[in-house]
């Protein structure tokens, strides 16, 4: 036995313990077949079945209506920044972006290969923490085909409060966010998310389109990502990735297990409360987001006296608290808190951080 760690992992993240468990047993003989899952046609009426069932819990989770495809793609969520634009930007066209963060401005890097990427707003500051600038200060273009923004900045630890309201039709990279919080898929016409944060391993992308949007690809698209396409074969187009895919079921059935969206969405509060209260109170920690527009997710903190940052991390460690280094380009402690992170966790890191702060305060 491992000894017991919590993993505050920002990606690939820790995933629900009875979920790695089920897997490994069932790992070497999978529905009784003799075998894994991973070693079994994605063609075979089994595979299919379960594929189907994924994608019906998925469904149902988010409450997806039939004018919805969904998508189980390859490339993770970066893959999805050169797909989007192959796919609903015509040549010469324009995608509107909001810039909150490091993925919003990684999308835009990846959008000007295909056209014109226009900035509609960008990382703002209030008093030295980071923000979102209100809707009503975004320069929108007239011919927009679409507006791009990511609702949870996984990095900057920056999170929409609101869904924007747009004439051009909406996509969002929830990458980082997507079953952690009640959402209308109707308020959106691209969802996409790459699953290693809320939803299983890396490699696969989730992506939730409006089907009038589908067949408008440009003629050079790769088949495996252009979604009509993708669409019309169930994503099965080539080899999915198949063990990927499963194991997005099996968090797909523990998430209903657990009550679905709305019922972790209030742990996900309360995991979130207890944490930034202890950020705030005290002289020790201080978080450089606005209170409006903290993540639930991903939680970047910093400790007042930065020479403290090497000891934190590791008497964290020593405790069993791994993984809390902050992304290179904003420095700092990052814990990122999804789905699978249970409250017991987060309890157990601002003991940690109290302890720490009394001791080194
Ligand atoms: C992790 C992440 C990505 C990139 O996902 P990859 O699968 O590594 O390509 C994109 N957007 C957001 C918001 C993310 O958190």
């Amino acid at each position: 036995m491992t000894n017991k760690i919590y993993n505050f992992c920002a990606g690939p993240a820790m995933l629900p313990a009875a979920v790695m468990q089920q897997a490994q047993e069932e790992f070497l003989n999978w529905q009784g077949l003799g075998c894994s899952v991973m070693e079994v046609s994605h063609r075979s009426p089994e595979y299919i079945a379960m594929a189907a069932e994924a994608e019906a819990d998925l469904r149902d989770l988010l409450n997806i209506s039939d004018d919805y495809a969904v998508l189980f793609m390859h490339a993770g969520g970066r893959g999805q920044f050169c797909s989007i634009p192959m796919n609903l930007l015509p040549e010469g066209g324009v995608a509107d972006h909001v810039i909150t963060g490091a993925w919003s401005e990684g999308a835009v890097a990846e959008c000007k290969k295909y056209g014109q990427a226009n900035i509609i707003s960008n990382v703002t500051y209030v008093d030295g923490k980071k923000t979102i600038a209100p809707q009503s200060e975004w320069q929108f273009s007239s011919d927009a085909s679409y507006v791009h923004y990511c609702p949870n900045e996984t990095v900057d630890g920056v999170e929409f409060d609101f869904v924007p309201k747009t004439d051009a039709p909406l996509v969002a990279d929830m990458s980082s966010c997507i079953l952690s919080r009640e959402i209308n898929v109707n308020d959106y016409d691209l969802i996409y998310a790459g699953a290693q944060k809320n939803i299983g391993p890396s490699g696969l992308a989730i992506v939730i389109v409006r089907k009038s949007l589908l067949g408008k690809a440009r003629g050079y698209t790769p088949s495996i990502f252009d979604y009509q396409q993708q669409e019309s074969f169930d994503s099965m187009l080539n080899t999915p990735p198949t063990y990927a895919w499963y194991l997005a079921g099996l968090v797909f059935k523990w998430l209903k297990a657990q009550g679905g969206v709305a019922a972790i969405e209030k742990q996900n509060i309360a995991k979130a409360e207890l944490l930034y209260d202890v950020i705030d109170n005290g002289e020790f920690y201080e978080s450089r987001v606005v209170k409006a527009h903290r993540s639930r997710m991903n939680v970047p903190f910093y400790l007042k006296n930065e020479s403290l940052n090497d000891l934190f991390l590791k008497e964290a460690k020593q405790a069993g608290l791994v993984a809390l280094k902050g992304h290179r380009s904003v420095g700092g402690m990052r814990a990122s808190i999804y789905n699978a992170m249970p409250y017991e966790g987060v309890k157990a890191l601002t003991d940690f951080m109290l302890d720490f702060a009394k001791k080194h305060g």
